[in-house]
């Protein structure tokens, strides 16, 4: 067992970067000699080293203790529902390398797996530190997941990945823990430790993407509900008559935002607007974005309605969690202003007063990487709360 205050001493190293024990026995209430011990420990792990003298306060010039951001790696992976891709990051969350593939994930769990051990192993490849130094895996997946069993995804929305393990068996090819989490959860846990959500610990994270879902920060740490579903946005009924949805209910925001709505509409709407930029072209989410931002009108009618039902489902989410930013995130975010104004428009004229007014809605920073960067960050988060992740790291080298 790791005594409590190794993680309390770990954590604040990293923050502050560069630190003495004096600091931080004055900042932790621990003793100057436990600090010494503890500090002694993480020397050894090459996780901090003394890189000078720090300014005197009166006598002996104390030791500065620099935190080392390029001693380990943690790798995330975003297994999307039609891609995977994976980020290998420092511990500060710099990208050392991305690999992408697109992927039917949904419909595939045997070759899924394969891809994310082959993109993994190419991310190895390029960084000098090799799996030695790689302290876990963090995985996000398009399904809610139960803490308690954090392995399965849900039968309802993968129903292929029936009786398959998430993590299994990259644990086994690495020999290193695995985390799974949903991939809203942790795009909001990127966003707060590297982006949009950082300094703010009430926020919701709407990733819109061929589903969509969300994950809430509520004081700073990802809220997950009593089985997992909390943030199951997408599938908040916002027709009664609407479409089928893949759950099995009707109506859901899904069916009305979700990629493949948004390419029907498109379609749909084609035949009334010949003239459009989409005319002749294979549409797609990029096509109809790229139309948008053009100012086609076609395209932007899309992104409208998409707006509109979003601001329906965010204006209920507002009334009933009080954050203090919505962040927007997945693919439609990069379309900014377009997305959020009349997104802004729809949801003040469904929340009670105040509520709009003291909410910012805005995109995320961190664009199309902020899931595989939560999933390594998972990883980072359960690392630095006990210092044993990395002597399991350091074994091997
Ligand atoms: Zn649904």
């Amino acid at each position: 067992m790791q005594r409590p205050s190794v993680g309390g001493v770990l954590q604040l190293l990293w923050q502050e970067r560069q630190i003495s024990r004096a600091e931080i026995a004055r900042r932790s209430g621990l003793s100057r000699s436990t600090v010494s011990e503890i500090v002694g420990d993480l020397l050894k792990t090459r996780l901090v080293a003394e890189v000078g003298d720090g300014p005197s306060q009166g006598g002996r010039r104390p030791i500065v203790l620099q935190f080392q951001d390029d001693a380990y790696a943690v790798l995330g992976i975003d297994m999307g529902a039609g891609h995977i891709s994976v980020a290998l990051a420092n511990l500060r969350g710099q990208l050392i390398a991305w690999e992408h593939r697109s992927h039917p994930v949904r419909t595939d769990p045997e070759g899924t797996v394969s891809c994310m051990k082959e993109l993994s192993e190419a991310c190895l490849r390029q960084w000098k530190g090799g799996t030695e130094r790689l302290v876990g895996i963090g995985i996000a997946v398009p399904s809610p997941v139960d803490p308690r069993n954090p392995d399965r995804v849900s039968d309802v929305v993968m129903p292929a990945w029936q009786g398959h393990n998430v993590g299994e068996s990259l644990r086994k090819r690495f020999r290193l823990p695995v985390f799974v989490d949903n991939d809203a959860n942790l795009a909001a846990l990127a966003e707060h430790w590297w982006g949009a959500g950082r300094g703010i610990d009430d926020f919701t994270y709407v990733k819109v993407a061929t589903g969509v879902g969300a994950g809430h920060m509520i004081r700073g740490q990802i809220y997950r509900g009593a089985h997992g579903i909390a943030g199951e946005i997408g599938h908040l009924a916002i027709d009664p008559q609407g479409e089928l949805c893949m759950c099995g209910l009707r109506g859901c925001l899904a069916t009305r935002v979700g990629s493949r709505a948004l390419v029907a509409r498109a379609s749909a709407l084609l035949l009334e607007h010949p003239g459009s930029a989409l005319a002749g072209r294979e549409v797609t989410i990029g096509s109809i974005e790229d139309a948008a931002l053009g100012g086609d009108r076609l395209a932007l009618q899309v992104v409208g309605e998409a707006a509109d039902y979003l601001g329906i489902a965010v204006a209920g989410m507002l009334n009933l969690m009080n954050p203090a930013r919505v962040i927007i995130g997945g693919g439609l975010a990069r379309l900014g202003e377009l997305l959020l104004a009349p997104m802004r428009r729809s949801i003040s004229s469904r929340t009670l007063v105040n509520s709009i007014d003291s909410t910012e809605i805005v995109t995320g920073e961190l664009g199309g990487r902020a899931v595989a960067l939560g999933a390594a960050t998972l990883v980072l988060q359960n690392a630095l709360a006990d210092l044993r992740h990395f002597r399991n790291a350091a074994a091997g080298s």
